[in-house]
């Protein structure tokens, strides 16, 4: 997958965090995490509604999604796709259509 020169939400340029790259918004979160000693892309987080995140993990072609509430951590998984970035809030309804039938 590609990584985006700037957040392909806001085209901010990315905080890079020992190698790692994310955007904190007062609307969105994205964060790329990539394998230390490869500099291989492992996930990407996104946050949504507050309260959820989102994680692709790419390799595992996994991405699951944890929801924080008062006390509560629950992790659920939805089925895998790429995430198309270049339409942000296209993609956060795709991921809640398939939170639908879980
Ligand atoms: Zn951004």
């Amino acid at each position: 997958m590609k990584i985006p020169k700037n957040c392909p939400i806001c085209d901010k340029e990315w905080l890079n965090t020992n190698g790692n790259l994310s955007c904190v918004n007062n609307d969105h979160v994205i964060s790329f995490t990539f394998i230390q000693n490869t500099g291989e892309l492992w996930g990407i987080t996104l946050r949504f509604d507050n309260d959820k995140r989102a994680h692709f993990f790419l390799k595992r072609k996994e991405i699951t999604i944890s929801c924080f509430t008062t006390d509560l951590l629950t992790s659920i998984y939805i089925p895998f796709f790429e995430p198309d970035l270049s339409n942000y809030e296209a993609l956060i309804a795709k991921i809640k259509t398939y939170m639908l039938f879980l």
